[in-house]
């Protein structure tokens, strides 16, 4: 690293400066401001990295998992350290409030400290065998070189959910972050590399999706490519990665529900959907952008909603008191008020729709906190926004309420608010996500327990809890035959009969 905001590639131990690499800077969404300075990886470079990661590859799977543990607890002990200078890093790239950029960080935390601990399990089976004298057990492999290609919103969190199951498991790494949060990326590298991983274990190549991105996932030795990202990026990886019979993880977009029974706790579910709809600005994967509520309750609900949202500060993220900060770049501001004319035309606009301007406001990308009430159907109401914006429904009774719930593409989050325990076990069962919240908002996972979605929000993987290990492993079936003689399973077993 040249300064702290001027940063390299970091490809099998070294930070390196290709000399006329060409560079982009991030841009901090409050005041426009730089963040940091970056290479424009090429697909060299990508190559480069991987062929890094591969020759590291043989020491590192040898290396007794409990030892590889120790490296990751000692990554967290050092991000725990720095948590307050890196929450504000994640903040100034992105724009998400301090609080939310320091959980950012904790979610970070938290999963290296849980995947250093499965370095002492990473359990297989042990089963009976159908014969005399012989042992069957499975054991998990490492897959090799993993490419972790994460988006923007969780700028320090997704990486290290990847990246520590990843590690844990004996894989090495190529990591591409979001050009957008470039700088969080390199942060979370340089506290791997400080807590000792070995060279090459992790490699960083920044640049584009298009360049870096292609290159590695078509790179011949990559065996596994873990994605979250957008629908679109993620069908193309996925396309790509098919050439190469590679293993693809998808973790993509969300349109995420919270659906208000008229028995619910409203003072509760307030606090719950103001969050979830709101927090991150609206761009949260699991973000509640739609509110399912019935009949009884509506009126009440979106006039309390609404009073709420008058005493909603939207401003600098740094200050304590602000609720939201601004969206994470130009583009997605351009996106989000594309959606809100496209819902001005479909539905009525009850709250907010408009660019904040004025002041501090005019040096950066600030929204109004938006809410539309609508029919179920309209755009706003099925296709991800991913900002601060609200689509209201209104249904009749639960039944209803569940359809609408489930009849969109995507399948990641979902959330019931009712003190009926009967109610909130069957929306349990018929809520079409790979989460479900009661009394909760749609936002809120912790990092023990599998993080995914259904339909097109993945393609069947998990990330954190320990099934991210599955994500990262490979599974031998090893049988130890100790009669000293042949034995024929299914035959010898029949003849014993
Ligand atoms: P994105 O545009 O799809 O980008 C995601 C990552 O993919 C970035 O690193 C991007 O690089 C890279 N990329 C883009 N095109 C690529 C290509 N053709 N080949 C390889 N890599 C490519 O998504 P985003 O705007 O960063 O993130 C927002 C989306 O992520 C939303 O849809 C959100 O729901 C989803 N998300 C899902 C989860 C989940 O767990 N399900 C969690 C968080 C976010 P560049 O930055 O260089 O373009």
């Amino acid at each position: 690293m040249a300064s702290p905001t001027e940063f390299g590639l970091f490809i099998g131990g070294k930070w390196t400066m290709p000399p006329h690499a060409r560079r982009f800077e991030t841009i901090n969404p409050t005041n426009r401001e730089s963040v940091g300075s970056f290479v424009s990886g090429t697909a060299d470079d990508a190559r480069a990295a991987v062929a890094a990661a591969q020759a590291a590859f043989r020491g590192w799977r040898d290396t007794p998992a409990p030892k590889r543990g120790e490296i990751l607890l000692e990554a967290a002990r050092r991000m725990k350290q720095q948590k307050g200078t890196l929450g504000r890093i994640v903040t100034q790239e992105m724009g998400k409030v301090l609080s939310e950029g320091l959980g950012d960080v904790q979610e970070a935390i938290d999963f290296l400290e849980y995947m250093a601990g499965e370095g002492r399990r990473l359990f297989g089976e042990t089963v009976p065998s159908e014969l005399r004298n012989k042992f069957c057990m499975t054991v998990r492999q490492p897959k090799g070189v993993v490419v972790c290609i994460t988006p923007w919103n969780f700028p320090t969190a997704i990486p290290n959910w990847k990246m520590a199951a990843a590690l844990i498991s004996g894989n090495t790494v190529v990591f591409k972050p979001a050009s957008a949060t470039s700088r969080c990326g390199a942060e979370v590298v340089r506290i791997y590399e400080e807590a000792g991983l070995p060279p090459g274990v992790v490699n960083l190549v920044t640049g584009s999706g298009g360049v870096v991105g292609n290159a590695l996932v078509e790179d011949p030795h990559v065996r596994t490519v873990s994605f979250t990202g957008g629908v679109a990026a993620g069908r193309d990886v996925y396309v790509r990665g098919a050439q190469g019979l590679k293993m693809v993880h998808l973790e993509l977009g969300g349109k995420n529900p919270v659906i208000l029974m008229d028995d619910a706790d409203l003072s509760l579910a307030l606090d719950g959907v103001l969050f979830g709809a709101f927090g991150t600005a609206g761009q949260r994967c699991t973000a509640t952008s739609r509110l399912i509520v019935q009949a009884k309750v509506y009126d009440e609900f979106l006039g309390k909603l609404t009073d709420r949202l008058d005493r909603f500060r939207v401003g600098d993220p740094l200050d304590p008191a602000t609720g939201m900060g601004p969206v994470a770049s130009s583009d997605q501001e351009t996106k989000i008020l594309e959606y809100i004319e496209i819902g001005r035309s479909e539905a009525t606009l009850r709250y907010g729709g408009h660019k904040l301007t004025g002041g501090a406001y005019d040096r950066g990308y600030f929204l109004e906190p938006t809410i539309f009430e609508t029919r179920h159907g309209t755009r706003i109401s099925k296709e991800e926004i991913f900002g601060p914006v609200l689509s209201v429904i209104r249904v009749a009774d639960y039944d209803e309420a569940v359809r609408v719930a489930n009849d969109v593409e995507y399948g990641l989050s979902s959330a019931i608010y009712t003190r009926d325990v009967n109610r909130a076990f069957r929306a349990i069962r018929d809520l079409e996500a790979g989460i479900t919240y009661v009394n909760a908002p749609t936002i809120g996972a912790e990092v023990q327990l599998p993080f995914g979605g259904i339909k097109h929000t993945g393609n069947g993987g998990r990330e954190a809890g320990s099934a991210a290990i599955e994500e990262f492993t490979e599974i031998k079936s090893v049988f130890i035959d100790f009669s000293s003689k042949l034995q024929k399973a299914q035959i010898d077993s029949e003849t014993a009969a």
